[in-house]
């Protein structure tokens, strides 16, 4: 091999051995990070002004109703069988979830994708004592509204009991109306009610024995009602007999991010591994042959 052979073979081992130890080298190597299904969910909800639109577009439309639900005695958003006898002599009161209703948790649901991480019960509470939730657009003017009305503001939320003091002092520093025990965590002893799992049967109930509720705002079927039957089927079935309530007593807020929708879809068995859960996902995806049989 000549001299002028030699010279660029041994030039390209040398940038082969160059490139095979140099750090960005090996991480050039590894495979790429799985895409995180929650990715466009997430962005959207964080950073699009349709996200706050909607939201705008929902508690303004309450705000009008407000005032109509006020002035009618038998005006009640209660499922007609958590309801008190004698509720049209009540003081009036609205529920409101909080989690993607009230407040927003795109930040800490954006960290999880970074940090290739899936949601856990102890990060998210560790996220909430942090209190750095925010207010979700048009959430503060609406409970301000209703409060300024005389009427009463709670917050009935599937975040732990324990956690009611973190999210008092958050709702609190925000500058939402809270009056008494506002804040129901999953957890709250409720004498003569049976607690169904994470249902919000009884806490709903609670506030019905003393208040007429105007108006239910969520971004879960469960948010208004009792849903026993978590299949895309059982929710749609549930829903069927409040439909004309829909943007008049309750109010249903958008999230694509996370919520029972999903966990329908994968026989609420969140335990399983990532991989099946997604599996079942897609299973109920249509294809192109069936399409339009929703
Ligand atoms: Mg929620």
């Amino acid at each position: 091999m000549s001299i002028k052979t030699l010279v660029p073979v041994a030039a390209a081992a040398l940038l082969a051995v160059t490139f095979l130890f140099s750090p960005n080298a090996a991480a050039a190597q590894k495979p790429a990070a799985r895409p995180n299904d929650l990715l466009d969910a997430v962005a959207w909800t964080e950073t699009s002004v349709e996200h706050n639109l909607v939201f705008r577009e929902i508690y303004r439309a309450a705000e009008g109703k407000l005032l109509e639900a006020l002035h009618d005695k038998h005006w009640d958003a209660l499922p007609y069988n958590e309801r008190t006898r004698g509720y049209e002599a009540f003081k009036p009161a609205v529920i409101l979830d909080i989690d993607e209703t009230v407040l927003g948790n795109s930040p800490y649901e954006a960290r999880l994708i970074k940090e290739h991480k899936e949601y856990s019960g102890s990060s998210f509470a560790a996220w909430i004592r942090q209190e750095r939730d925010r207010p979700l657009p048009g959430a503060l003017a609406f409970t301000k509204f209703a409060a300024s009305h005389g009427v009463r503001v709670f917050y009935i939320t599937n975040r732990g009991k324990f956690l009611d003091k973190a999210t008092t002092g958050d709702l609190r520093k925000l500058g939402f109306p809270l009056q008494g025990h506002a804040v129901l965590g999953l957890g709250t002893y409720i004498k003569g009610c049976i607690q169904l799992g994470s249902q919000k049967t009884c806490r709903r109930e609670l506030v019905g024995r003393r208040y007429r509720v105007l108006m239910e705002f969520g971004d879960q079927a469960g948010d208004f009602m009792t849903v026993l039957d978590n299949t895309p089927r059982g929710r749609r079935k549930a829903m069927e007999h409040y439909r004309s309530w829909i943007g008049e007593r309750w109010f249903v807020l958008p999230n694509p991010m996370y919520g029972s929708w999903l966990n329908a879809l994968f026989h609420n068995y969140w335990e399983q591994p990532a991989v099946r859960r997604r599996r079942e996902i897609l299973d109920h995806l249509p294809t192109n042959q069936k399409a339009d049989s929703k």
